[in-house]
């Protein structure tokens, strides 16, 4: 028997909640556009599906888009589905060929489809049963892309949102695309996050931007005092010592609760509560590329500053859909341990434990929080959920000018871009400009928060969604 679809089970959260941070104008159409889509809605479900329900950007901002849907008395759902491991590796490789990046080396033909469409079959019956003739259908990402055409058959509507992208494709990503084209192409519409990553071959009428977006009052994205970021930290065991105080935080439904799980720490000694740190969160994937950033670390910071870098990723265990994780993390893990002595003493790799997503949110926030400087030097990205993280919470960020990056950060003034991702001297010494100047550190801080005040909370990203959704309801 194959395994079941996933429900994720999404308690509503209010979307007034929005009218406290955003500026008037945008307040004000929020409430109008929360109003229109309870009516559209009324009588139908309107079904996300993706192939996990933690870890990584899709299934963060799915979590809270959703309750606030389901706040405006829309019937969202969450469907995930399940796969085997060679389709993971099959749909892992399409995610890199899509970013240009050759991944495992192997290829995308006819045996890859057979092994894709094979492990959706299963996963297309189950859902089938599932949905009703008035239902809309989101669908995400490419391992859900085989599913399309089978829907359609049913009559739904279907969109296609795809969170991936690269501003100049290769053969790697155009072969991608080929695989792909032939379900997403019978799709209603295809959501993409800018206007570069949008395929050859598409229908132009039927292709919608959209960029993803933080909430602000996630666990992840709330404001936490002083006292907390410490007593979290603490707590997990992301910094040392103890006697800090209840590490208690909010989870996304509003109740409170306390650090339970500590994070798997590779490092020579605790951090000093009161040192200054650099960071990047990431999933352990080639692309965020920890190596550069150690290596960057290593080269050009450690030598001419006082910082220690923290490089903090999901628990490897607990995201099913990314089989590279665990190559990944050994190879940082490795990386670290053969550096002198010294050198090691300022790097502290973090598994953050992913039993309780809530928890792991609040340690990603205090972490954020904690920092003088956040960082997101990936390799490829579509839109980098962390840049925006960091600029929410008043951190300067220094991050590749790559994809949905260049669309936060304007350079210099809401952050700092790195013209070239793999320039290691570069990424050290806009690093190192910002621990020497506080004040520039600072400004750039409090420009980035109204940045994404302005342009990257979920509020705007939730209307686009019902605007397009609304086209196919009649
Ligand atoms: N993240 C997390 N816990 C971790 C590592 C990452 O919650 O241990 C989150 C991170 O805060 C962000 C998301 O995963 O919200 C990653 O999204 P992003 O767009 O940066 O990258 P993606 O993983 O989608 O490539």
């Amino acid at each position: 028997m194959p395994a079941e679809l996933e429900l994720v089970e999404i308690a509503p959260l209010p979307p007034e909640r929005y009218q406290s941070v955003l500026n008037p104008e945008r307040a004000e159409d929020f409430r109008e556009g929360v109003k229109v889509a309870k009516e559209i809605f009324a009588d139908r479900a309107i079904w996300n599906v993706n192939s996990t329900s933690a870890g990584g950007g899709v299934a963060e901002m799915l979590r809270s888009l959703l309750a606030y849907s389901r706040g405006a008395e829309v019937d969202a759902r969450w469907a995930v589905i399940q796969g085997n491991g060679p389709f993971f590796e099959v749909t892992k490789r399409i995610h890199n060929h899509l970013h240009s990046f050759a991944g495992d080396g192997g290829g995308l033909g006819d045996v890859e489809r057979t092994v894709y469409e094979d492990a959706l079959k299963p996963n297309i019956e189950q859902f089938t049963k599932l949905v009703r003739p008035r239902d809309v259908i989101l669908l995400h990402d490419p391992q859900t892309a085989g599913m399309i055409p089978a829907l359609k058959a049913m009559g739904l509507p279907v969109v296609w949102r795809c969170h991936v992208g690269i501003d100049t494709p290769d053969d790697l990503a155009r072969n991608a695309w080929e695989f792909l084209l032939p379900y997403v192409l019978q799709a209603d519409a295809y959501v993409f996050s800018r206007k570069t990553f949008v395929w050859d071959g598409l229908d132009e009428a039927r292709t919608w931007l959209i960029a993803p977006s933080i909430d602000a009052f996630s666990p992840k994205n709330r404001d936490m005092d002083a006292d907390s970021v410490t007593a979290i930290l603490a707590a997990a065991g992301l910094i040392g010592g103890d006697g800090y105080g209840e590490a208690s935080f909010l989870r996304q439904d509003g109740s409170r609760a306390t650090i339970q799980h500590r994070a798997e720490m590779y490092e020579e000694a605790p951090l000093e509560p009161t040192a200054r740190t650099v960071l990047q969160v990431s999933r352990w994937d080639a692309l965020k590329d920890p190596i550069g950033v150690i290596k960057g670390f290593v080269e050009h910071i450690a030598p001419v500053t006082d910082a220690h870098l923290v490089y903090a990723g999901p628990s490897v265990a607990a995201v099913a859909d990314d089989p590279e994780g665990v190559a990944v993390l050994n190879t940082a893990v490795s990386y670290r341990a053969d550096l002198p002595a010294e050198l090691a003493a300022r790097i502290h790799l973090a598994c953050l434990p992913m039993e309780d997503g809530d928890e792991n949110a609040a340690m990603v926030n205090a972490l954020q929080r904690n920092a003088y400087v956040v960082v997101q030097k990936s390799l490829a990205e579509g839109f980098g959920l962390t840049v925006a993280e960091g600029m929410w919470k008043g951190r300067p960020v220094v991050a590749s000018r790559i994809g949905g990056i260049q669309d936060q950060i304007e350079d210099g003034v809401t952050g700092i871009l790195l013209d070239d991702a793999t320039d290691l001297a570069a990424y050290g010494a806009a690093v190192v400009d910002l621990l020497n100047n506080p004040e520039k550190a600072v400004t750039i801080g409090d420009a980035a928060r109204e940045r994404v005040r302005d342009e990257f909370l979920g509020a705007r990203s939730l209307m686009q969604y019902m605007q397009l959704l609304g086209r196919f309801v009649t």
